[in-house]
């Protein structure tokens, strides 16, 4: 069995949560998957890997997989909060559920994986939690108002929360992309944006890939425990 931690991934089942899963297994750790897509965490087939059908908004689901694989594997060593939803749209004509469901995911989800993991971490005066929250969590975009909130939201907090752990020498991360090619706009409703989102994305010409934001959350991570990198904006060359 690997001595290396064992390792807490949100939303693996695609994008950047499946490119963090790929290089933390790469580096011998020892892997927990969550998603609501089970098949797709499956197919990863990566080794000394547990994969649990758990949607984030209940905390009870994550709390079980994660008694499940720390029996397994031992403590929780780092936890990356990456699950999200992005549902664009203009604020007099979007559905609030969808409102609602960026704010269950993208805060309370954040929340809630925090709130499974941190005590432990405190008693044993170690751990990491990384949270991917994105550029959009430090400036505006046009149709991003909800998801700009919720991801604001995530700065603020964990900027908090990371006041709170310091001196049991747990460290709280921020990872905040620009754009990455996945398969998070698909969700949204609207036509129109969806359209003229990838036409904006198209005069990037060439987005962020999976695998630029799993090396950033790598970096982070391997800094020696009394390192914290507290924040990495990272965006396309060309993203304004
Ligand atoms: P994807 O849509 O590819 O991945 C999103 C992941 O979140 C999926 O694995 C999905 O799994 C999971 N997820 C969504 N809702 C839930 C839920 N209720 N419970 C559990 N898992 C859930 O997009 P990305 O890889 O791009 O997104 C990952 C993170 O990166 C998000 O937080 C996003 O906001 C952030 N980000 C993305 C950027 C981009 O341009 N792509 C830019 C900046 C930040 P499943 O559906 O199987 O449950």
């Amino acid at each position: 069995m690997s001595n290396k931690g064992l390792v807490v991934i949100t939303g693996a089942s695609s994008g950047i949560g499946e490119a963090a899963a790929r290089s933390f297994s790469q580096a011998g750790h020892p892997l927990l998957l969550l998603a609501r897509r089970l098949e797709r965490l499956e197919a990863l087939k990566l080794p000394n890997t547990i994969c649990e059908k758990v949607d984030v908004t209940d905390r009870d689901q994550i709390k079980s997989a994660v008694e499940k694989a720390e029996k397994q594997y031992g403590p929780v060593d780092c936890l990356v909060n990456n699950a999200g939803v992005m549902l664009l749209g203009q604020c007099d004509t979007q559905d609030p559920k969808e409102w609602e469901q960026m704010v269950q995911v993208n805060i309370m989800g954040v929340l809630n994986g925090i709130h499974v993991v941190l005590a432990g971490m405190k008693t044993r005066r170690h751990g990491t939690i990384i949270n991917v929250s994105s550029v959009a969590g430090r400036k505006t975009f046009p149709n991003h108002a909800v998801y700009c909130g919720t991801k604001f939201s995530v700065h603020a907090f964990t900027e908090q929360i990371r006041e709170e752990a310091a001196s049991y020498d747990v460290r709280f991360i921020n990872i905040a992309p620009g754009v990455v090619e996945t398969e998070l706009l698909s969700h949204t409703t609207s036509t129109k944006i969806v359209d003229d989102y990838k036409q904006w994305k198209k005069e990037m010409s060439q987005p962020l890939e999976s695998e630029d934001v799993a090396n950033s959350i790598m970096f982070a991570y391997q800094q020696p425990q009394r390192v914290c990198i507290r924040e990495i904006v990272l965006c396309p060359t060309r993203q304004d």
